[in-house]
């Protein structure tokens, strides 16, 4: 048995490689960012080909710099943004153009169109997704109309489609494993989360013949050996999850009712489900948590598309800070935000508003209010919007949350932490290694061979950082809440058409 897990993490900007022994203790990590292409307004793109030969690049510095082989490592572990489509050819291994990134809105218009026709309801109920751009399939769709002669070769099983993970597992395998795992089929907008399988309906739908899709599997599965050019010999890759999911299982939720929060440049929330899909009715996206051990987990999940960007926006445009982890003393250096609300709409509103025409306010300044006003009101700011989701949440699972995990650059900042804990009555629950979405990876992998024998065996792994206990009445968080929904009421109503 080799002693250590390689979780290879391809997000968007940039992939990473984190080596891992069984305490959960990186012993190696090398990152490395690659381009990203904006060939048209709003229009995102990457190339396959870079991709892998970073995510390579890294892995193999990652064994490099610990001083290890392949034979010291038992299983690879996968996480990788989501949605992003690549299609490729099967013969010679070269995508058939650029890779289309979940960020890209050119197909925002085909699914403007969708909804018109009156798929939404169909479309939410097979894969528990709102009809969006952001997912594979109108992608994947318009990959296949704009290369002359594609859906053809795709009939014939010639050009294969593939997420990230699914991509850097053919690669890895030298094209013997096509296939994805259930975390990242749920995201395409193709795939039935209740049957795991593709849907014909959607397929005949987008018009996207199946003989190019991967077989969806679960997430701890073995997915074949890499191919010895690539570390000198075999390593079994054994798990892979999308990166939100992985975050979700690298912070232990095993459990239905469990939930965690990242809070990186925007804000993930998921919510374990449990065996059943949970439906929401305040506009959460339902998804596949994972496969493990021959069941289903399901997730709710929500984000916030700013949340340290926000943080970022005070230090870079409004010149208030000098680094993002000044925010905390600044915040620190005044008692309250002394009535200042800040709504940090800056991209919109997300769920459960879903006012993408929103814009940003601060609200309640008077003569005294200072800059650390501002800055204490817009960390306040990220956890009521956080709670307005884990109240989403408790309202579609039916009953309270009371725990919540978090990771993410953001939860560094232990007075955002504690107010979080304060506004939304729960238990707060920091992990000192908060890189939980490559620990994810490494646990479905770790689970796969044995290395790791149940999640017991992985909770006795994590080491709690630091727990913030719920502090202020009722009262006091009702006053607040109220003041936070009217600011959000207002800015709105600045919108309304
Ligand atoms: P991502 O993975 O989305 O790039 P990270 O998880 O690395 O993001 O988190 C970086 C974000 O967290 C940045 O937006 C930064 O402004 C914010 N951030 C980092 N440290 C702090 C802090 N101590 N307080 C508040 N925000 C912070």
């Amino acid at each position: 048995m080799g002693k250590y897990i390689m979780a290879l993490d391809e997000g968007t900007t940039s992939a990473r490689c984190i080596i891992y022994d069984k305490d959960g203790t990186e012993v190696s990590v090398r990152q490395r960012e690659f381009k990203q292409y904006y060939p048209h307004d709003g229009w995102v793109e990457q190339d396959a080909m870079e991709i892998w030969s970073t995510q390579m690049a890294v892995a193999q510095g990652a064994l490099l710099q610990a001083n290890l082989t392949y034979r010291d490592i038992e299983a690879i572990g996968i996480t990788n943004q989501r949605e992003t489509t690549i299609v490729w050819d099967r013969e010679t291994g070269e995508p058939v153009g650029p890779a289309i990134v979940w960020q890209c809105r050119r197909t925002a218009d085909y699914a403007k169109q969708l909804q018109d026709e009156g798929y939404e309801a169909m479309i939410r109920e097979k894969t528990g997704l709102i009809i969006d751009a952001y997912f594979s399939a109108t992608k994947l769709r318009w990959i296949l109309e704009h290369v002359p002669g594609l859906r053809a070769r795709a009939e014939r099983g010639e050009v294969l489609f593939g997420t990230v993970e699914t991509w850097l597992i053919w690669k890895m395998t030298g094209g013997r494993t096509h296939k994805t795992d259930y975390s990242n089929a749920a995201r395409t907008m193709m795939f039935n989360i209740r049957t795991l399988d593709w849907d014909e309906e959607l397929l005949a739908l987008f018009d996207i013949p199946r003989a190019m899709l991967p077989k969806p599997v679960p997430c701890s599965y073995h997915f074949g050996e890499t191919i010895p050019e690539l570390f000198g010999g075999g390593i079994p890759i054994t798990g892979a999850a999308g990166d939100q999911q992985a975050a979700l299982f690298g912070e232990a939720c095993f459990n239905k009712g469990q939930v965690k929060s990242t809070y990186g440049t925007g804000n993930f929330l998921l919510l374990n489900t449990g065996e059943e899909p949970v439906f929401s009715s305040s506009g959460l996206l339902t998804t596949i948590a994972w496969g493990l051990d021959g069941k289903v987990s399901y997730a709710l999940e929500g984000s916030a598309f700013v949340c340290g960007a926000a943080v970022q926006w005070l230090r870079d445009e409004m010149k208030l800070l000098t680094n993002s982890s000044e925010s905390e003393a600044v915040a620190r250096s005044v008692d309250s935000s002394d009535g200042v609300t800040v709504v940090p709409a800056l991209t919109g509103l997300g769920a459960p508003y879903w006012n993408p025409a929103a814009r940003g306010a601060i609200l309640g300044i008077k003569r005294s209010t200072s800059r650390a006003h501002v800055v204490r009101a817009t960390l306040e700011s990220l956890a009521f919007q956080n709670e307005d989701l884990l109240a989403a949440m408790e309202k579609d699972l039916g009953r309270k949350i009371t725990e919540l995990k978090v990771d993410g650059g953001a939860c560094k900042n232990d007075l955002l932490m504690q107010f979080q804990a304060d506004i939304s009555d729960v238990r707060l629950i920091r992990h000192h290694s908060i890189e939980s979405t490559s620990l994810g990876a490494a646990y479905f992998a770790g689970l796969t061979t044995g290395y790791y024998h149940s999640t017991e065996d992985i909770i006795a792994n994590k080491s709690v950082d630091r727990v913030f206990e719920p502090g202020i009445t009722e009262e006091e968080r009702a006053v607040r809440l109220d003041a936070w929904h009217k600011a959000v009421r207002a800015v709105n109503y600045l919108t309304e058409i």
